[in-house]
C-alpha cells in the first residue's frame, strides 16, 4: 500500500451513494506533511513532462494543486465557479455536473491565463464520474493549450470517469484508485499499481 492508500484506510469514512469522505485530511482539514509527499510523487510520475502551468478547480484542488506547483516551480490557476449569467468574452467556460453537490456549475478561466502554448498538468483531489475533469480538458484545449498530464489524489475506478479519460487519451494518474467500498462494512478495496 501507498501513502495515499494507507491513509485512506486509517481515515476515509465510506457514506452513502459512493461517497468518500476524507475531510480529516483532504478536502477540509488538510494534512500538509500528506499534501508534500502527494507533491513529490506527482512530480516524479510526470518528470518527463515540461509543464509550465497547472490547472485545477475550486475549491478542492486548490490545496493540493498549490503544494504540487513548489514541485513544479509554476504557478496555480483555478476555474472559479461562475454565478453570473453574463459571462463576456475574455473567459473560457465549461458546464461542470458536480458529483457530490448534484448540480450543474458554470466554471471559468480568464483568458489572460491560459493560452496557446501552455503546457498544462491538470489537478484534482477526487475522479468519480470525470465531469471536472472533462470541463477542465476542454477549457485547456479551447485555450489552445496542451494536456501533459492528469493527477488525481483519489480516483473511484468503480464509477466511469477514469476509463473514459484514458480512452481519450490522456495520462492519467491516480495516487490512489478505490476500485470497490462498501457503506456498511466500511471496506475499502484498492486496485493494484
Ligand atoms: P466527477 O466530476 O469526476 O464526477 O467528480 C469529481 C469531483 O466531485 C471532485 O472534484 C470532488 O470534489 C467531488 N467528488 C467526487 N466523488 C467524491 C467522493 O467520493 N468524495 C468527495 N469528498 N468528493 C468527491
Amino acid at each position: 500500500m501507498n501513502f495515499m492508500e494507507e491513509r485512506i484506510r486509517e481515515e476515509g469514512r465510506v457514506k452513502e451513494g459512493n461517497v468518500l469522505k476524507v475531510d480529516s485530511f483532504l478536502n477540509h482539514q488538510m494534512d500538509i506533511d500528506l499534501f508534500e509527499r502527494m507533491g513529490r510523487e506527482f512530480k516524479e510520475r510526470f518528470k518527463d513532462k515540461n509543464i509550465n502551468k497547472i490547472l485545477t478547480i475550486e475549491a478542492s484542488g486548490i490545496g493540493i494543486a498549490c503544494i504540487a506547483a513548489r514541485y513544479f516551480g509554476v504557478p496555480v490557476v483555478f476555474a472559479k465557479k461562475s454565478h453570473s449569467i453574463n459571462i463576456d468574452g475574455d473567459v473560457y467556460m465549461a458546464e461542470v455536473e458536480s458529483f457530490t453537490h448534484m448540480r450543474t456549475n458554470r466554471v471559468i478561466v480568464s483568458k489572460k491565463f491560459l493560452s496557446e502554448g501552455d503546457r498544462v498538468l491538470i489537478i484534482d483531489d477526487f475522479l468519480a464520474n470525470g465531469c471536472a475533469l472533462k470541463g477542465l480538458i476542454a477549457i485547456t484545449e479551447a485555450a489552445g493549450a496542451e494536456v501533459e498530464g492528469i493527477g488525481i489524489a483519489i480516483e473511484k475506478g468503480f464509477q466511469p470517469g477514469g476509463e473514459a479519460i484514458r480512452d481519450m487519451g490522456y495520462d492519467l494518474q491516480s495516487l490512489a484508485i478505490v476500485d470497490g467500498m462498501d457503506a456498511e462494512s466500511g471496506e475499502v478495496i484498492f486496485r493494484e499499481q
